[in-house]
């Protein structure tokens, strides 16, 4: 076995925002805090060398596996990525668009209330800011919209970056092949079933 098998899986962390951004597709793990998010870059992400970041991706029916992980000039504090998340227009737009290379950025994730954003803001319903009641509870009077509260969120995307061009999508029944992506549904999924 490579070295792969002793590193660390990592998944404290909200899901994969896929943004387009300085001519390219970027691949932004997301935190809720800024702090933690300085620590990953600092500790774990800067001491990767481009060349071998590896991106995977596995899908099983509506949702897949995001996985990510490179060789490090620091292993002792090396960390692989992985997490389930379900599809999205977003997720497919990158699957399409990426040309085989993108950058990899860490963002930071904020909740925005209504008394946080203008009135343009829109809310997860679809609908400005400005349509929903101001008083406790802020509905969406727009039509006959059933959201009843206003949020939305924003996503700060740091600065710092890392070349990727080592993307791939895969079948599950292909995943034996890969050895990142094995070793990930190994740890994280078949090894786990069996005890059950
Ligand atoms: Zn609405
Ligand atoms: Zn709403």
């Amino acid at each position: 076995m490579s070295s792969q098998s002793t590193i660390p899986w990592f998944d404290d962390f909200m899901g994969v925002a896929y943004r387009y951004y300085d001519l390219r597709m970027n691949v932004v793990p997301l935190l809720t805090d800024r702090k933690q998010s300085a620590y990953l870059w600092h500790d774990t992400i800067h001491w990767w060398l481009d060349s071998s970041i590896k991106i995977r991706f596995v899908e099983t029916g509506d949702k897949y596996w995001f996985i990510m992980g490179s060789d490090s000039q620091k292993p002792s504090t090396n960390l692989s990525f992985f997490k389930v998340l379900q599809k999205s227009e977003n997720y497919e737009r990158f699957k399409k668009g990426h040309g085989g290379e993108a950058y990899l950025r860490l963002g930071v994730y904020t909740k925005k209330l209504l008394g946080d954003v203008k009135k343009s803001a829109l809310c997860n319903c679809s609908h400005e800011a400005r349509d929903h009641d101001e008083g406790d509870d802020d509905v969406c009077l727009y039509n006959n919209c059933d959201c009843k509260k206003f949020t939305s969120f924003q996503v700060n995307l740091l600065k710092r970056k890392k070349t990727i061009t080592d993307i791939v999508f895969l079948e599950e029944k292909d995943v034996k092949d890969d050895p990142l992506t094995w070793n990930c549904l190994n740890v994280n999924k078949y090894s786990k079933s069996e005890r059950n």
